[in-house]
């Protein structure tokens, strides 16, 4: 199946945003087995947009549009597919009620514009969006499939995997499925575990296997093409026991599992409760451990022990360490552990102290140079960790490796 892909928004035309709807989508339907032919992009300019889709019925068998989809008089897409089929637009109830729903619960008046938004052309399928207002829409005229998408990435994404591609994998069941289960890891680099699996990487075809690093975390991605999903199931399941029996221990999840709900989850059935005294990150481990429900029935407190002021003062780390040692140390990580373990009167005490960057760094401690100790009742452990990246980035791994040791 021939696939172009139209990206419409004059601020793609203007640099102003990155066309990341296209690279996904086009590596979505490729490795479907779709062959993505061509990519435009054009403004929200009707003449231009017709001339495109002019253009595109010619050379693809199916037109995809992402944007244009939204409530205000800019966004044109729908209408214009609609007008070069020559279909017309009822307003689809359904909707109409979706739209009205979702409005209310984010307290939003309903506008009359957003009736723009039930429209639909004669003849398409909704693609329901869970995630916002504008549904995609699939419509069929002459040879041609088009099918459009709300422009936010998100939306894009929720209505391609919820609603778009289980409907191609039943129209065009010859291409086979693919299928993604995601690890994600702890407590190891991306360069160690690809040393691990080095002799898994070589030899991959199906399931294939891909390793990379996403805010803190490390993910191995296990993705299999088969034919039915219960096939690709047993192919992912075989590729896992594999990667397990080698880098298991450092397995923490799977999918949309996040660290601070496991590390939760984990404190919940040990019945056990965490402070944090934190430096460098200020503060972004308690964020992220307090983002998830229900954690004050175990986050119990946190300092941020910005200063060595605050660090004496207030988790009563000594002048002495502070002074001989420096306040990125071994010797003072776990102090504040101890220190803020006291205080809180927590089970398990965390405390992170670095360099952060970019400024700061020498030689013997560069930035980058973290340190993580964590306390209980039988006493504290200290590790250290040098981290690549920008400052936000180095703060973020600093957190999540943090949130990592609590586990241990
Ligand atoms: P809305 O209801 O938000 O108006 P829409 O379907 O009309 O949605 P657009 O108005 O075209 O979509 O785009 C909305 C926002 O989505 C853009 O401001 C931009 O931030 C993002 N967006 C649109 N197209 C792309 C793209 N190709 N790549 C990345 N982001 C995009
Ligand atoms: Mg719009």
């Amino acid at each position: 199946m021939r696939v172009e892909i139209i990206t419409t928004g004059t601020e793609l035309l203007l640099g102003e945003i990155i066309n990341t709807n296209f690279t996904w989508l086009a590596q979505e339907l490729n490795q479907r087995g779709f062959d993505v032919l061509y990519q435009t992009t054009v403004g929200d300019n009707p003449a231009r947009m017709k001339e495109v889709l002019d253009i595109a019925v010619k050379r693809a068998d199916i037109v995809i549009t992402s944007g244009g989809l939204g409530p205000t008089r800019g966004d044109i897409t729908k209408e214009i597919i609609a007008e070069y089929c020559n279909v017309d637009l009822y307003m689809n109830l359904e909707v109409w009620n979706h739209i009205h729903e979702m409005l209310s619960r984010r307290n939003i008046c309903i506008a009359t514009n957003n009736e723009k938004q039930a429209l639909v052309p004669s003849g398409a399928i909704v693609l329901h969006n869970e995630a916002g207002t504008a549904p995609g829409l699939v419509l069929e005229h002459d040879k041609t499939i088009f099918v459009m998408l709300p422009g936010p990435p998100f939306e894009l994404k929720t209505v391609c995997e919820k609603e778009l591609f289980p409907y191609f994998e039943q129209r065009f069941p010859h291409l086979g499925i693919i299928k993604s289960h995601t690890l994600k890891l702890r407590g190891i680099g991306e360069s160690n575990l690809a040393e691990m699996l080095d002799d898994i990487i070589v030899n991959q075809s199906n399931p294939t296997i891909a390793l990379y690093a996403r805010h803190g975390d490390i993910l191995i991605r296990l993705t299999a093409k088969a034919s039915s999903a219960e096939e690709a199931d047993v192919l992912i399941a075989g590729m896992q026991e594999k990667v397990e029996k080698t880098v298991g221990t450092y397995v923490y999840g799977y999918n949309h599992d996040t660290l601070p709900e496991v590390v939760g989850k984990e404190l919940l059935c040990r019945q056990k409760t965490i402070a944090f005294a934190e430096s460098c990150t200020g503060g972004l481990a308690t964020s992220m451990m307090t983002d998830v429900p229900g954690s004050s029935a175990y986050v119990k407190g946190s300092v941020v022990s910005y200063t060595d002021e605050v660090k004496n003062l207030v988790i009563h780390v000594s002048k002495t360490t502070l002074t001989k040692k420096g306040a990125v140390s071994e010797e003072v990580a776990l102090e504040m552990a101890e220190g803020i373990r006291e205080a809180i009167g927590s089970d398990i005490a965390v405390s992170i102290t670095g360099l952060a960057g970019p400024g700061g760094g020498t030689r013997k401690k560069p930035v980058g140079l973290v340190y993580i100790a964590v306390a209980d009742k039988n006493g504290s452990l200290c590790r250290k960790f040098v981290f690549n990246g920008t400052r936000t980035q180095i703060k973020q791994r600093a957190a999540m490796a943090a949130l990592g040791l609590a586990l241990d």
